[in-house]
């Protein structure tokens, strides 16, 4: 039987992260396995790939269970699946969200070495800031970050607008100040995405001790007397196991690695007898406590061609493309979401609630609409629900889709902040500031005004924001699925490290907080002392 010290579940965000720490020692064998393929297609590449990204493109193709609150709306949502997992088809946007996310992680969550302070240093150990270097940035770390190569004159009426609707401009929302509008850091280097996969895996193709396999799905972890010890994967119609001298380590994302833990027979007992899965070991939190960003959106026609609408045309896409190839610039190089920031919906919130991405377009997303003349998106999320949701199993088969259900808006607190989102992005989009630019707002539509038509519309609309976390919440409470350490409750040699171990979700995109969660989690699978904290 085949045999590695470490084995890492899903080639994602975290799991190129931790593949490539890992195998920094060469006397230590890792194996990386991913159910999906390569991202060698230039779509990767490009910043504006991600216009086909949430298309179904290197995704499972799962959708959410109809929504009770949202009048049973089936929500198309999409997960990655290829190597570099979310961050090879994300947006690219690079934010951490607020001080206060991380504390409330360490004070209410009991999450001990996960305060601001202390994950910080690891924020800053990933970096390669093309700009900034203080006390929140750095570079010389794996993860490219610039700011947007050439923002077209719309975004910068956008930030004027915001402004005069009372929203400030900020430099920087990863800093020392997250409230403002400003132009987004991302997840690029010189005009090409920087995805897990090509920060932490392409400049160590060279080690031998690291092994990548792809289309390898893991069909369940081993547990032998109450220890993981290895995994049953299955490439194409051939199964095999593989053992782990150490640790399983999964990395297979918040919606992956609870769909893994209870086709493995981890989870609360009475779920698993449902679907027909064998109980190895009852634990409640397994699959619960799923949180999202659920977006509501206004689209404007554009009074001219000021947004990326037309650049689908023919002439225009051959144009774009030798600007990108001969100059690193033009509509190739933006992400199409690179403008926005944070501002509140409830003003006794304790920090932003509410985030903006100004779309550089109409119907780049799934399932939003596309206009006939050229439009301009501007996306807003209410960034710290109180639903929580869950993540269930349909029955015993592998390669059954998961019962995905954010239960968006169960609470009405939710609903009532989403509102609020929409109705101040409307405000934005009104001011004298993009006159100039803005013909008419054409969703919601001027016509719909009370909260009853909002909801309405946003039930025909709303869509995720893509930021599953919680799933294997760690913390010290009954429902907790890992401890601070990330080791998973009750099984030893078992870790989980990704987007699920978030206890509550961080209030911005969640690509960057899970970046850091990986570096965080490989210095304590190696045993080594944690970064210092921040001094601030
Ligand atoms: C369309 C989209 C847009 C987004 N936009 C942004 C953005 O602009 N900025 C931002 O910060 N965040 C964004 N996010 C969110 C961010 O990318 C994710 O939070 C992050 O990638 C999660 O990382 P992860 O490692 O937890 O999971 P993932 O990156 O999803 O990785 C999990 C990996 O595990 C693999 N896997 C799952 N199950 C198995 C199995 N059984 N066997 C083997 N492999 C398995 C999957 O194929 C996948 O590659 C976006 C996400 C999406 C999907």
């Amino acid at each position: 039987m085949m045999a590695y010290d470490y084995i890492i579940v899903g080639g994602g965000s975290a799991g190129c992260v931790l593949a490539n720490r890992l195998s920094a020692d060469p006397s230590i064998r890792v194996l990386l396995l991913e159910a999906g393929g390569s991202d060698a297609n230039p779509l990767f590449t490009m910043p504006a790939g991600f216009a086909k990204m949430t298309k179904g493109v290197a995704s499972w193709g799962w959708s959410t269970v109809p929504q009770r609150h949202l009048n049973g709306r089936v929500i198309w949502y999409t997960q990655a699946k290829v190597i570099g997992g979310g961050s090879s088809i994300n947006a690219q946007l690079y934010t951490r969200g607020n001080r206060k996310d991380y504390d409330a992680w360490a004070s209410e969550a009991g999450c001990e070495g996960w305060s601001y302070r202390e994950v910080l240093p690891y924020f800053i150990r990933s970096e390669d800031n093309e700009r900034l270097v203080n006390a929140y940035h750095g570079y010389g770390g794996p993860l490219g970050v610039s700011y947007p190569i050439n923002p077209p004159p719309i975004s910068h009426a956008f930030l004027r607008a915001a402004q005069e609707a009372g929203i400030p401009f900020n430099f920087d929302f990863n800093g020392a100040v997250q409230d403002g509008m400003g132009h987004y850091q991302l997840t690029t280097r010189s005009a090409e995405r920087s995805s897990a996969s090509r920060a932490f895996l392409k400049p160590i193709r060279d080690r031998t001790n690291l092994t990548v396999r792809l289309h390898t799905q893991t069909l369940r972890i081993d547990i032998e007397r109450d220890r993981a010890i290895g995994v049953t994967v299955a490439s194409g119609s051939v199964a095999e196991t593989i053992h782990a001298n150490r640790e399983v380590i999964l990395s297979s994302g918040a919606i992956g690695s609870p769909r893994l833990l209870q086709l493995s027979g981890i989870g609360p007992a009475d779920e698993l007898k449902r679907a027909g899965v064998p109980v190895v070991h009852d634990l409640p939190g397994v699959g619960s406590n799923l949180q999202d960003h659920l977006d509501l959106y206004a689209i404007c026609e554009c009074t001219g061609d000021h947004t990326y609408d037309r650049v689908g045309r023919p002439h225009r896409t051959v144009w774009a493309g030798l600007q990108y190839l001969l100059f690193k610039t033009g509509p190739v190089t933006s992400t199409l979401f690179e403008t926005g920031g944070f501002w509140y919906a409830d003003t006794e919130a304790r920090s932003p609630d509410i985030q903006f991405h100004l779309g550089l377009g109409s119907g780049i997303e799934a399932g939003v609409t596309q206009m006939s003349n050229p439009g301009v998106t501007l996306n807003s999320a209410f960034l710290r629900p109180r639903s929580r949701g869950t993540v269930r199993l349909a029955g015993a088969d592998p390669n059954a889709p998961p019962l995905i259900d954010p239960n968006y808006w169960e609470d009405p607190y939710d609903r009532a902040c989403a509102l609020k989102g929409l109705r101040l992005a409307r405000e934005i989009l009104r001011q004298p500031a993009l006159k100039p630019f803005v013909l008419a707002e054409r969703l919601p539509g001027d016509h719909l005004s009370s909260d009853e038509d909002l909801a309405e519309y946003a039930f025909r609309s709303a869509k995720t924001d893509h930021h599953p976390i919680g799933t294997c919440a760690m913390g010290i409470g009954p429902n907790a699925v890992v401890g601070p350490d990330l080791k998973l409750r009750g099984i030893d040699g078992l870790r989980v490290a990704d987007a699920s171990v978030m206890p509550s979700i961080p209030s911005c995109n969640t690509n960057g907080p899970t970046i850091m969660v990986a570096e965080k989690a490989s210095d304590m699978i190696l045993g080594k002392r944690p970064l210092l904290p921040a001094v601030l």
